[in-house]
């Protein structure tokens, strides 16, 4: 099935009975996503280093009347290996697999030429955006394998594919998860892994990227959701190895 975001139309329960994570859950895209996944059917597991967010995105979702969901609050920048273990134990005794996986959490650092990027900062990037993603990932995989069509979704960046002076480890480290989803992509057989651009949109990060921009001429979470239903769901089986775009440039003819 070819996709394109504008003319994707979801079944109202494409996600049925499927079970979610996603990282960064409590705001921005994650938070959107989450609710979004819950419209459709799924049972999402809201991951985040804030509790107080994760739990206004489950009222909101409860109070919508979808599936309950559950919070595992863990922080990236922190975490150990018996965190990461943890979620998986919890996942695999709740429910026993993982439909679909959502790395979504991430974090900008600032803006700043190499040669003056503090190394500590560099260092937090790198690792809250690639390894713990890494990290979770191999921990979770057991229970995407024991899933009927499981599905892994990176989240990149139009700076992950071209660096862009003053981007820094931010940048590194979408084209680190490109290379990531790539890798995983090609060794295995029974999820299909792919990367999710959102594009330019309206959340904290990006207006602590570009503070005198005027936030009303930016797509919002809501408006990219088809991608990454597309990506969550069924319609996108067959799909492997792919770095889509939410908000495609447009081809002049
Ligand atoms: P936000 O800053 O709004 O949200 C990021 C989320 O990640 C928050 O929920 C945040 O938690 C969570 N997070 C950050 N650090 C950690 C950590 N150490 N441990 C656990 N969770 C953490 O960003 P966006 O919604 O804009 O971005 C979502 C993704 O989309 C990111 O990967 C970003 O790089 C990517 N992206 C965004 C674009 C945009 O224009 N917005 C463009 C291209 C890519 P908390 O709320 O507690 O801080």
């Amino acid at each position: 099935m070819s996709f394109t975001p504008d003319s994707y139309s979801p079944a109202p329960d494409l996600l049925k009975d499927r079970i979610i994570l996603i990282t960064g859950a409590g705001d921005g895209i994650g938070a959107e996503a989450a609710r979004e996944c819950a419209r459709h059917g799924a049972t999402v597991v809201l991951t985040g280093r804030t509790q107080a967010k994760l739990e206004a995105v489950y009222d909101a979702i409860v109070a919508e009347g979808g599936p309950e969901p559950t919070i595992a609050v863990i922080d990236f920048a922190k975490a150990q290996g018996d965190d990461y273990r943890a979620i998986a134990n919890a996942l695999a005794e709740q429910f026993g697999h993982l439909d679909g996986l959502l790395h979504n959490a991430g974090i900008l650092g600032y803006l700043s030429p190499i040669e003056h990027f503090e190394v500590p900062k560099w260092l937090e990037v790198m690792h809250v955006n690639v390894n713990a993603q890494f990290i979770l990932t191999q921990e979770l995989l057991p229970l995407l394998k024991a899933a009927d069509d499981p599905t892994i979704v990176f989240t990149s960046s139009g700076v992950g594919r071209k660096g862009r002076a003053l981007w820094g480890a931010y940048a590194v480290s979408k084209f680190a998860t490109e290379g990531l989803m790539e890798t995983l992509a090609d060794e295995l057989d029974y999820a299909r892994v792919n990367c999710i651009n959102p594009g330019a949109t309206r959340t904290a990060m990006r207006r602590a990227a570009y503070p005198a921009e005027d936030p009303t001429t930016l797509k919002t979470p809501a408006d990219i959701m088809p991608t990454y239903l597309y990506l969550l769901g069924p319609d996108s089986r067959g799909t492997s190895g792919q770095s889509l775009d939410c908000q495609p440039k447009r081809v002049r003819k």
